[in-house]
């Protein structure tokens, strides 16, 4: 297959890339390098079934050549980037879906849109079911990235009843591994800088929020095959294994061997209280589930942020934090 990834750059995207090349198919990555980062690619320069295209996927684009898959990954994705770039947001989750719509519709290609667990807000249903239609303030400041992924949804949906488009809709829950950015304000890159350098971790509100935290090699092997066999239907892809903040907090000291103090902040408005998926879909159509432990990826993913700051990216970029209290 010869497959368009818009937001290649990024970190699920650049994971993405490598994992359909691993299988032998063509990839034309695309990005606007906006939150992404050249350095996640850098390994495929000179790979000759990996080509790419730097444009906003937000304004129209004609793609060379034949294409099987069309995947739509780009945008601002953590809380810190999206309400740094509210229009962008907005923008690529309006016309960049629309975009990468008709690039599939054009081509006859298969379609997969990349929407998240911000469709279901802060959420009544404990765990979330795809059944479940979600608690979303629609003019809070987490509204640039949720109703832009709704209304993602629902134009991906309308391709695949009114143009007959094969269709795929994922809702990735929190990811975490190698190449995402020190600096992206997330919860797993903001504790394992801070315990690195010896700054305070900072805990939004009193840490009882909970999340659920997938390493990213899992992630990616379920979209993979959400892709290549999955339905029309949204398909909750995350690891069901839930933690509260503040045990997040304890977990990286501990595998850090950090000493660095816990400093609470205000929580930021609208923070989603708890977050768990219901992956009993994932698992019966896909035959998918989550294999690696926290530990274990939080390891990984320590090591890695070591060599960054090894290599003085740290102090390059400063850390940011979210910043709409309550
Ligand atoms: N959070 C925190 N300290 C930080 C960054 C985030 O306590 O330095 C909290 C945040 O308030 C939220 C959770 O961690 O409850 C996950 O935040 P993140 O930005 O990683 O992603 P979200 O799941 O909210 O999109």
């Amino acid at each position: 297959m010869r497959v368009l990834i818009t937001g290649a750059a990024g970190f699920l995207g650049s994971h993405l890339c490598d994992r359909f090349l691993a299988d032998g198919h063509d990839v034309v990555g695309l990005d606007n390098y906006v939150t992404g980062n050249a350095a996640n690619l850098a390994h495929l320069s000179g790979n000759r079934a990996f080509s790419f295209i730097e444009h906003d996927i937000s304004e129209p684009l004609a793609v060379d050549g034949p294409l099987e898959g069309v995947l739509h990954f780009a945008s601002p994705a953590s809380p810190v980037d999206y309400l740094e770039l509210p229009i962008e947001t907005l923008k690529v989750g309006a016309h960049g879906t629309l975009n990468s719509l008709e690039a599939a519709r054009s081509n006859g290609a298969r379609f997969f849109m990349a929407s998240t667990s911000e469709v279901y807000g802060d959420p009544h249903e404990h765990p979330q079911r795809e059944t479940y239609w979600g608690h979303v303030n629609p003019v809070g400041p987490r509204s640039v990235y949720d109703e832009a992924k709704r209304f993602a949804e629902a134009m991906t949906m309308a391709y695949h009843t009114h143009h007959g488009v094969d269709t795929r809709i994922v809702r990735i829950f929190n990811t975490y591994g190698p190449r995402m950015r020190p600096n992206d304000g997330r919860v797993v890159t903001n504790f394992i800088v801070q315990a690195l350098t010896g700054a305070p971790i900072t805990v939004y509100g009193d840490g009882t929020q909970t999340r659920s935290f997938c390493y990213v090699d899992d992630e990616v092997e379920g979209l993979y095959r959400l892709f290549m066999k999955g339905d029309a239907n949204p398909t909750n892809i995350g690891n069901p294994v839930e933690y509260t903040v503040g045990q997040l907090a304890e977990l990286v000291r501990e595998l850090t061997g950090s000493d660095a103090p816990v400093e609470y902040r205000p929580l930021p408005t609208d923070d989603p209280k708890q977050r768990r998926p219901d992956i009993t879909r994932a698992r019966e159509m896909l035959g998918w589930e989550p294999k690696v432990h926290v530990r274990e990826g939080l390891a990984r993913t320590i090591e890695y942020f070591r060599g960054l700051a090894e290599s003085g990216v740290f102090q390059s970029r400063p850390q940011r934090e979210t910043i709409t209290p309550a």
